[in-house]
């Protein structure tokens, strides 16, 4: 009766699990070589949650010398979008998501497509329906809805199961009639589980689970002859070879109706990684991050902000394993891809998304590159956003690298630049041509101690480019006296009436005439980067505009 059911409903379908199962070998992969993928639906968007699951499936495959492949879930026709999938690749690129295998790639265990695969789940699913253990179901819509609004009168679980599963024991002559009647059905498993029962569980993530078995008549194929997410993700993840399930904790709650299927198709079940959502904090509130209201979780808004991509992928790394972030900054040296990664050490409950500490990575991040590759960087940013400065940066290209270079490279390198827009927002003054509009735009307080005598004699007769820093500072102190500033903070303190000012203020006011801003990288170095002849220019026409 059953093979005859699955005869009537399957006609057309006569392959064999035996025969799968042989086009699918056993990849051959080192022990604890880990296969990952990432299997998004083809929305066409790539959320900042998606990237960082994704981003998490690629380091556990890469650090155990694995296989990371991507598998397209589009049995759900309403979400997919045209050219969906490759928008989607483009933006994995962009933050150097790069698959071994899957969709648009190729591999020995595709395809990597689910709408590509139905030949492959319907064997199986007629395999099911000969052996007994799934069955048409004919409930309209209408009579799905009385279900529901019945069970949750009740207060009962809802679901198709027990009593419900009213075409749990359909006879062969019914299903003939309906057929003929050309009424639409969909598959459900008959599941054997009991509620009552308990099932315990290790998840790579949240550690020990436990749940109910499973006793709901799940839909494993839909009226469109195409499986559901549960039945897809178990025959793929079996016959692609994957042997860590890393998914959304959403799914935790299908946990029971997965081991169930792979039980009854005796498949060894993958061991599960369950990762909490991204959350941030909303007021009093912490809320899961949201596509909808939060313009950061888009991942053009981390490339329009100017936020490198190396520099979300470490605020990743610190958010994957917090002790992460220890190992990072003890070490200038740290990268990635040293590190060993532990899916025990992720965190079980929402994992907190804190822009300010995005930003305070990134300082860190810009402030341990190299000065000529911090510009290569910076000019690829300002190539796409920016043109115009992207011509400056062109142009003056010894003079970027340098002034990049201020505190760079040493024990404690400066950390102003937190995104690729600073440098332009806080360098414009290195450049003349952007100063002479800047400076028109920056209201100055001309304070009593500036004096044009200083600042000339100062340039004048002082400073020397050849000069070390020491050396430096010492004649700027001299000069200073000699114009009435105290050499010290501490001597202007004691007699404030004796000075017109202090060598802070001396120093502010070279800082001003050439910047026109209170804060800037070191001073001395600053002004070796410009060069005698702009900072003769610059110190004149200052005096000349403001300067008695
Ligand atoms: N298509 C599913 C989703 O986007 C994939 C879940 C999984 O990784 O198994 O949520």
């Amino acid at each position: 009766m059953n093979q005859e059911l699955a005869d009537l409903l399957f006609p057309n379908v006569t392959g064999t699990p035996e025969e799968i199962q042989a086009l699918y070998p056993k990849r051959n992969r080192p022990v604890g070589s880990m296969v990952t993928r990432f299997a998004p639906s083809p929305t066409g968007f790539i959320h900042l949650g998606s990237l960082y699951t994704s981003w998490i499936c690629q380091t556990f495959a890469k650090q155990s010398d694995g296989v990371f492949y991507l598998r397209i879930e589009d049995t759900d026709g309403k979400r997919q979008v045209e050219n969906g999938i490759q928008m989607m690749i483009d933006d994995l690129h962009s933050y150097e998501i790069v698959f071994d295998e899957g969709a648009t790639i190729g591999g020995d265990y595709g395809p990597y497509i689910q709408s590509e695969r139905k030949d492959i789940y319907q064997v199986f699913i007629k395999s099911l329906v000969a052996q007994g253990l799934a069955y048409p179901c004919f409930m309209t819509k209408e009579e799905l809805e009385q279900m529901r609004n019945m069970q949750e009168a009740k207060k009962e679980r809802l679901g198709c199961y027990g009593k419900y599963a009213k075409y749990r024991d359909i006879t062969l002559s019914e299903v003939k009639e309906k057929l003929q009647q050309q009424l639409p059905y969909v598959i459900r498993l008959k599941a054997m589980g009991k509620f009552e029962r308990t099932i315990e569980m290790k998840d790579a993530v949240k550690g020990k689970v436990k749940f109910p078995e499973n006793d709901m008549d799940v839909v494993i194929m839909k009226t469109d002859g195409l499986p559901t997410y549960h039945f897809a993700h178990v025959i793929d993840d079996r016959f692609m070879g994957t042997t860590h399930v890393i998914r959304g904790d959403e799914w935790l709650s299908s946990l029971p109706i997965h081991v169930n299927l792979f039980q009854v198709l005796h498949f060894n079940i993958p061991k599960y990684a369950h990762i909490s959502p991204l959350t941030k904090k909303d007021g009093e509130r912490i809320r899961k991050l949201s596509k909808r209201h939060d313009p950061e979780c888009a991942i053009h808004y981390y490339k329009e902000q100017g936020i490198p991509a190396d520099a979300l992928k470490l605020y990743f790394a610190t958010l994957m394993n917090p002790n992460f972030e220890q190992y990072y900054m003890s070490d200038r040296t740290a990268t990635i891809d040293e590190y060993q990664f532990e899916l025990s050490k992720m965190s079980v409950g929402g994992t907190l998304f804190d822009i300010d500490k995005l930003t305070s990575l990134s300082r860190i991040y810009f402030s341990r590159l190299k000065a000529s590759d911090l510009y290569e960087k910076m000019l690829t940013y300002y190539e796409e956003y920016d043109s115009e400065f992207a011509a400056l940066l062109k142009s003056h290209r010894t003079l970027s690298i340098a002034a990049l270079n201020i505190e760079r490279e040493v024990k404690r390198p400066r950390k102003d630049l937190a995104n690729y827009g600073d440098m332009k927002r806080q360098m414009w003054y290195f450049y003349d041509s952007l100063f002479e509009v800047e400076k028109q735009k920056r209201p100055l307080v001309i304070r009593d101690c500036y004096q044009a005598d200083f600042l000339k004699t100062y340039i004048r007769d002082y400073w020397c480019e050849t000069d070390d820093k020491d050396t430096w500072y010492e004649k700027v102190k001299q000069c200073a006296q000699k114009f009435g500033f105290a050499k010290t903070t501490k001597e202007y303190k004691e007699q404030p009436d004796q000075y017109i000012g202090h060598i802070g203020d001396a120093c502010e006011l070279i800082r001003i005439a050439l910047t026109y801003c209170l804060e800037t990288p070191d001073l001395y170095e600053m002004m070796n980067v410009f060069g005698r002849t702009t900072v003769e220019h610059r110190i004149n026409d200052f005096c000349n505009s403001y300067l008695k």
